[in-house]
């Protein structure tokens, strides 16, 4: 037990263990305090900093900084958080406290050292967490531990994406092993027609959410079978399968062996959706009851979530790939091998389709829904046929727009401003919308003296970075070179994503002497930070991202426009935080939702964006810059040539002239007004507190007591 005796390194150690910390920016401070040199060089890890440091070390640097009382503060918040009972799911989920959410994700983006996630996906299931937390509602999250993670990026002198894996040392992750009910180490088994599968268990807390991922780096496992959670998404179609019946059928049989029964099974995207064939499996033979009731009765509690409209996002696998894997399975349940391939076909009689997990989840629930409300209506339109005979508008898939983890992504300087401005207990409130009318009274120059103040953040953040990329090419830059790459007074554009080519991440490059005009405007000119990874089989991708960074490598444009590697949880804060400008421009209807542009609304960012996604339900033509009215063309490079001639039209005529209106002390009035009114309009809708009480009310709590009226 901790007590007040505990020495301090045990209780940083206990603050480390819990998540909670990642969006808790006074105990981020202690370790930045403590040796912000080392904080830095062990990637933001608490626990890889408590293995460099002894506990003499802690001691005499908190006597000399006075941090005492900082850590025991810190400590008990946490433990307060998570005894809390008076939270809003403690009143409004009741019904799930016996029968929890059991929330499946292939990835989960908490923080920069835990990089087991990729992206946009893995960003939402963390940020869903976290606020799941924050309001008390009973879930337990499903992933894998990706023993490698996910790649680090850098570029060659040629500007090409090369990738680096490194082994994750599990030692210094806030990871425990789980044990059964005996008490010995989890051990989860499936059994292939090509042999088993095991897999080892580890838990970690993010606030009072428990999270357990499946790791089959165990013995037993062939050499193979051990690397099959060493990556995401790596491999044929045989390594993914594998993969996700580690994570559906696996992640199903952890509940089981730790008698949890979840009254919600939320699949976070279709890799996950073997849960539900062991969670039927169950039923069956826990009820003694045939396969179709058993199906039936499982579409009551499932939710699923779908989160892309292109076609490659959506996982098919062969017949005879499934026959390998879930032959013993299906025979088990009693079913011939076509009824069980229908369960994945759009049109069952077709013999040559292949088996869709996004196929079997929608077919399995009643509660499926898209990321915002224009990707709900191209889901019901792409997935018609699942439902012959009904209106597009009638298919039953709905939509809960995504929001961000507010705190997670909110610059600590703002979220002071807000606790005066807006009150104390604003992170609680959020979701309210008169708390946010409050932003009118906040002063034009403090605010603006605080955006600019994480502007030059992020500046010094994108040199430091450069210094390094400098270094390892071999350029010869001089530190009063690197120090005039970027300037505070210049209006600066964020543009950050995956390179996809549906992203088109290089929109804003293809009008080049148009751009090289806006850049090199002596008066107003304009300055872009890129960031973002190609996936490492994407060559085309590669090629987007590749012309980018030669473009940065321009010596004339050295200064003006950069490209910063690696982009993580990390790069991502910084960015969010300091740009001016958030720029997104993917190609309408395919962006599902797009969450980076929600994050810079606190930090008093604005958004540029294509009106697709969410923006095209949160832009109200005061909040931010639309690019273009939401038109599309059947002929991508006539969209792609309209969408550049909109995109610089908006740049010349809004953006630009609204920002340098400038008063004599230098204050952009009719700018902070637009930050302002985002605020105002957006605050309170695109946050996860909202998403997730959207859930719980609409799917969560609905599902729940679907079930309980049903026995067993
Ligand atoms: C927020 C975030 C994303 C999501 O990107 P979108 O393009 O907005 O979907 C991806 N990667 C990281 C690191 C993020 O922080």
């Amino acid at each position: 037990m901790i007590g007040s005796n505990t020495p301090l390194h045990e209780r940083l150690l206990a603050l480390a263990q819990n998540l909670w910390w990642t969006w808790h920016p006074e105990v981020l401070g202690l370790f930045t305090d403590l040796d912000p040199h080392l904080w830095r060089q062990v990637d933001h890890n608490p626990i890889a900093f408590l293995n460099q440091i002894t506990p003499e070390q802690i001691e005499e640097r908190a006597s000399e900084l006075v941090l005492h009382s900082r850590i025991n503060y810190a400590f008990r918040r946490l433990n307060e958080y998570v005894k809390k009972d008076k939270t809003w799911g403690g009143m409004h989920c009741s019904n799930l406290n016996k029968r929890p959410v059991a929330y499946f994700s292939a990835e989960f983006g908490l923080h920069e050292s835990l990089p087991i996630y990729s992206g946009g996906l893995g960003i939402l299931a963390g940020d869903h967490l976290k606020s799941a937390s924050d309001l008390g509602i009973p879930l337990i999250g499903i992933g894998l531990l990706y023993n490698q993670g996910y790649f680090s990026q850098h570029l060659n002198k040629d500007g090409w994406q090369e990738e680096d894996y490194i082994n994750l040392n599990i030692n210094n992750l806030p990871l425990q092993t789980v044990v059964d009910v005996g008490g010995h180490p989890l051990i989860i088994r499936i059994d292939t027609r090509s042999g088993f599968l095991l897999a080892r268990v580890w838990q970690a807390w993010v606030g009072r959410v428990r999270l357990m991922f499946l790791d089959s780096n165990v013995e037993g496992n062939s050499n193979e079978d051990r690397e099959l959670t060493a990556r995401l998404y790596g491999g044929d179609n045989k390594f993914r399968i594998r993969q996700e019946l580690l994570l559906g059928i696996g992640g199903a049989r952890i509940l089981q062996a730790l008698n949890i029964f979840p009254g919600v099974l939320h699949l976070n995207e279709g890799h996950s959706a073997f849960a539900i064939l062991e969670e039927i499996r169950r039923i069956m033979e826990y009820d003694q009851i045939p396969f179709h009731r058993a199906h039936r009765r499982m579409s009551l509690y499932t939710v699923f979530t779908t989160h892309t409209p292109v076609a490659a996002g959506h996982d098919r696998f062969s017949p005879d790939l499934i026959e390998e894997h879930l032959g013993i399975f299906r025979e088990r349940m009693g079913l011939s091998h076509d009824d069980f391939m229908a369960l994945g076909r759009v049109n069952p009689q077709d013999r040559s389709e292949p088996f869709c997990m996004t196929v079997l989840a929608l077919k399995t629930t009643q509660r499926a829904n898209g990321v915002s409300a224009i990707h709900g209506t191209v889901s019901r339109l792409m997935w018609n046929a699942l439902w012959p005979g009904r209106p597009e508008a009638e298919v039953p898939i709905g939509h809960i727009t995504n929001g961000v983890h507010v705190l997670s992504w909110l610059a600590p300087q703002m979220n002071q401003l807000f606790e005066t401005r807006l009150g104390q207990d604003w992170p609680t409130r959020m979701v309210h919308t008169d708390i946010w009318e409050k932003v009118e009274e906040i002063d034009d120059g403090e605010l603006w003296e605080t955006h600019q103040s994480l502007k030059m953040r992020l500046i010094r953040f994108v040199r430091r970075r450069l210094q390094l990329q400098s270094e390892r090419l071999g350029h010869r830059e001089t530190i009063k070179q690197i120090d005039q790459i970027l300037d505070p007074d210049v209006l600066t554009i964020g543009c950050a994503r995956r390179f996809a080519t549906y992203k088109r991440g290089d929109l804003i490059l293809s009008r080049p002497e148009r751009l090289a005009k806006l850049i090199e405007d002596t008066r107003r000119p304009i300055q872009i930070v890129f960031a973002g990874k190609a996936h490492p089989r994407d060559d085309e991708g590669k090629r987007l991202l590749q012309k980018i960074a030669q473009y940065s490598y321009t010596r004339s444009y050295r200064k003006r426009v950069v490209f910063v590697e690696n982009y993580d949880y990390n790069v991502a804060r910084h960015l969010v935080q300091g740009v001016d400008v958030w720029l997104n421009t993917p190609r309408r209807p395919l962006e599902a939702c797009g969450t980076s542009g929600q994050k810079v609304v606190l930090n008093g960012g604005l958004n540029l964006s294509v009106l697709d996604g969410w923006w095209n339900e949160a832009y109200d033509g005061r909040n931010g810059f639309a690019i273009g009215h939401g038109g599309m063309h059947n002929d991508q490079a006539v969209q792609y040539q309209r969408d550049a001639e909109y995109l610089y039209e908006t740049l010349e005529k809004e953006v630009i002239p609204l920002y340098y209106d400038r008063d004599a002390h230098g204050i952009p009035h009719n700018w902070v007004k637009m930050i302002k009114h985002a605020m105002l309009t957006l605050g309170w809708r695109f946050n996860a507190d909202r998403m997730v009480k959207d859930y719980t009310e609409r799917t969560y709590l609905p599902a729940a007591s679907a079930i309980s009226t049903h026995a067993g």
